[in-house]
């Protein structure tokens, strides 16, 4: 392949604004009020409390009409917020409105299935339906602006905020964000129903070293430009407005007072004109992080970096005042950031009619419905030995064990602050109501997850005696997973394994269905049972949504958008890797999990576990055998202005209806920067009745190919370049096709 600037092609892809071309009627209106404001105004403007107490104290009431806050997050109730936001729009000098933000991050009452477990949908209509009915009720309740979607490419398990994240790839990371966007903003973020989206975090913040949350991250500008910014430019495209900072330094560098990050990619590059917040206390952060000396320093440094709002601390409040007396930053700084949070409560339309009443979220039929479906279509199905699953519905009777079986907290997983217990359906009550009382026999056997009280397995062993089949609900508590939760093990935690081989004594078939906040390593676990339902933290209706996939009312069709490691001591591992020098081959796996081995060459495995993942990205069964054949390309070559098809036969060749996520994938055989094996370009959920086949297209141009080179540039370059149709990330029917020289 050549390597000289002609055999390049660079691409400078046109930059849009990404909320839209600038309003001018905005901008006046930005350029009124600002020109009025008072330095002391432009910073309670650039401050967000969290101390919206209920009630609404005096002390308080006064702040917010001498305007000492422009947002308040996570905090007051709804009448709380619709009295200070009264207060602010008819008290306070300019009349300046209030932004409530808070963290509605897989629903707001209506809670769906976490973040990871949505991406394992592959259903980008369905998510953004779900971020819709969030922003509704949101918005009921006085808030306009949530702190979603997080894109933190995420590709070690250890770190508990992989729950929150779309998983390991930018590519569906990308479409999952884009398609929340869209839910949280609906068409106009004018729309009273509108919630204004904040991407976090900004940025590289999944790549915690050690998957220690707020670790410091390293990574190469490559790395960083072609695999953690993707998902975070393809979402602002959607048009999102504002973007959190995060916790993380970067390469030394604190993401909050980062010039790079912000000012020279976002707002640079990017032409970024919403607004940067900091994240949760991440100004002061800085002192800890070793990189400013006090808050004053640290102040400065996020200003001059380019974050508009500081979240909880009060370092803007309390210094930028003396350090522009002082000279030390320019007035125009805070101006900048004032400019951009006006602009984005006049974009909300929060200037204009009157205060929203109070009203209540509810939940609604619908909404129940919608999380549902949601909840059925992220459940993977991992293993199903002999088509255990479906379950007829002849079986008599059937044991619930396990301690999440009915556990309606830990359904809702991490960040469901305004989910309800009594709105939870979980897997007890659903298969209950469709069996029946009378065919259900329920011991936990654990109390919770982490239990190694094992007083309870005498009971489970005898329920699971009495019935035909046994459902064991496994997993990990919602505590476990979510930020700051990083565990150094992925086992199943507590007295699980132990109580899966107690049940399995009892000769029954044994189903597990596992609800995690991540991928865990459960392979004892796996190798008693016949199947394996993995269900995240499914939200309020993972209850229906199981017993619809276990009793076949619903046919699996969830695939992983995480990699799952069979020790934890192959973290990190993701499909999207570089081969090395020394790949090795398949014929030397089948070392049986921790067991060392005789090494039998010098390739780059282990020599006491496969090399292999337990699950790799894209995996996921059904109950259906899809087939994939006569892969095709509308030519063999394709040239720099040129369009690609790549196409392939899929057809269902079970007995029933169902779903398969078709896969696309490339590989440039040889390129300036090493690329990884395969790289996900395209996918497409289809939908397939028993016997039928249907052709899956795929299009592929030079843009699509590209990555940075050693200067940083963004090319596509000329070459071979392998492509699969595939079931995942490993399988697949594959071809190839050259991308010519220019001129050639
Ligand atoms: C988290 C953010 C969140 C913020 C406000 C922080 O601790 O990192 O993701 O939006 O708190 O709750």
């Amino acid at each position: 392949m050549g390597r000289t600037l002609g055999a390049l092609i660079v691409l400078l892809f046109a930059m849009k604004s990404f909320a839209g071309p600038p309003d001018a009627s905005i901008e006046q209106r930005v350029d009124a009020v600002l020109s009025r404001m008072t330095l002391d105004e432009k910073l309670g403007q650039m401050s967000q409390s969290t101390s919206l107490a209920t009630p609404l104290s005096d002390p308080m009431k006064e702040e917010i009409r001498r305007g000492r806050w422009g947002s308040f997050l996570n905090a007051g109730s709804p009448a709380d917020r619709a009295e200070a936001q009264r207060i602010a729009r008819s008290e306070s000098r300019l009349k300046i409105p209030l932004l409530f933000g808070r963290d509605v991050v897989h629903g707001y009452r209506t809670i769906f299935p976490i973040p990871l477990g949505q991406a394992a949908s592959w259903d980008p209509a369905l998510i953004e339906q779900a971020a819709r009915t969030a922003a509704r009720e949101a918005s009921a309740e006085g808030i306009r602006w949530t702190f979603a979607p997080m894109l933190d490419i995420a590709r070690d398990p250890r770190w508990g905020r992989i729950a929150e994240s779309p998983g390991e790839d930018p590519y569906i990371a990308g479409i999952v964000g884009a398609a929340m966007v869209r839910g949280f903003q609906s068409a106009s973020l004018r729309d009273p129903s509108a919630i204004a989206s904040c991407l976090k975090h900004f940025a590289g913040y999944g790549g915690a070293e050690a998957g220690r949350d707020y670790n410091p991250v390293w990574l190469p500008e490559g790395l960083l430009r072609d695999v953690y910014l993707p998902p975070f430019r393809v979402s602002l495209a959607a048009g999102a407005v504002s973007v959190m900072t995060a916790f993380n330094t970067l390469n030394g560098v604190p993401a909050t007072g980062n010039p790079f990050l912000l000012r020279q990619i976002l707002r640079g590059e990017w032409k970024f004109d919403g607004v940067v917040v900091s994240d949760y206390e991440a100004i002061s952060n800085m002192v800890a992080h070793g990189y400013a000396a006090n808050d004053r320093e640290a102040a400065s440094e996020a200003l001059r970096a380019g974050v508009d709002m500081e979240m909880v601390s009060t370092s803007y409040h309390d210094h930028l005042k003396s350090l522009i007396a002082s000279g030390d930053l320019p007035m125009k700084l805070v101006d900048e950031a004032v400019r951009n949070i006006l602009r984005l409560k006049l974009r909300l339309g929060l200037f204009d009619g009157p205060v929203s009443p109070v009203a209540q979220a509810v939940v609604t039929t619908e909404s129940r419905e919608l999380a549902h479906r949601l909840a059925t279509e992220s459940a993977v199905l991992l293993k199903n030995e002999g088509h255990l699953l479906p379950l007829a519905d002849s079986v008599r009777s059937v044991a619930v064990i396990g301690p999440l079986a009915d556990s309606p907290i830990d359904q809702m997983g991490s960040w469901a602050m305004d989910g309800r217990p009594e709105y939870v359906n979980t897997p007890l009550a659903a298969i209950r109501q469709m069996l029946g009382s009378g065919r259900v026999f329920y011991a936990s056997g654990l109390q919770n997850s982490r239990s190694t009280d094992t007083s309870g397995f005498a009971a489970a062993l005898e329920v699971a005696r009495r019935a035909n089949v046994i459902l064991l609900f496994l997993g990990e508590e919602e505590i476990l997973s979510g930020e700051a939760r990083s565990r150094a093990f992925l086992d199943l935690p507590g007295a699980q394994e132990a109580l899966t081989s107690e049940i399995a004594r009892s000769g029954k078939p044994v189903v597990a269905i596992i609800q995690a906040g991540r991928p865990l390593t459960f392979h004892k676990t796996e190798a008693q049972v016949g199947a394996v339902l993995w269900a995240w933290h499914p939200g309020i209706m993972g209850g229906p949504a199981i017993a619809d996939l276990l009793f076949g009312r619903a046919i699996p069709s969830g695939k992983l958008t995480v990699t799952f490691p069979r020790t934890v001591g192959q973290v990190p591992i993701y499909y999207a890797h570089l081969n090395t020098g020394r790949p090795p081959a398949i014929n030397e796996l089948g070392i049986p999990v921790g067991t060392p081995a005789e090494p039998t060459g010098y390739t780059s495995k282990y020599i006491d576990v496969d090399f292999t993942p337990e699950y790799p990205f894209g995996f996921g069964l059904s109950y259906i055998d899809f087939a994939y054949s006569n892969i095709r390309l509308s030519a063999t070559t394709l040239r720099e202005a040129g369009v690609l098809t790549v196409s392939a036969d899929i057809t269902n060749r079970g007995r029933l209806p169902g779903v398969e996520v078709v896969q696309f994938y490339v590989h440039p055989v040889a390129a300036s920067v090493a690329q990884p094996i395969r790289l996900l370009k395209g996918f497409r959920r289809v939908p397939l009745q028993p016997g039928e086949t249907q052709t899956v297209t795929f299009t592929i141009t030079a843009r699509d190919l590209a990555f940075y080179n050693q200067q940083m540039q963004l090319v596509s370059e000329p070459g071979r370049y392998q492509v699969w149709i595939a079931p995942d990330s490993v399988r697949g029917i594959e071809s190839e096709f050259t991308m010519l020289r220019q001129r050639q």
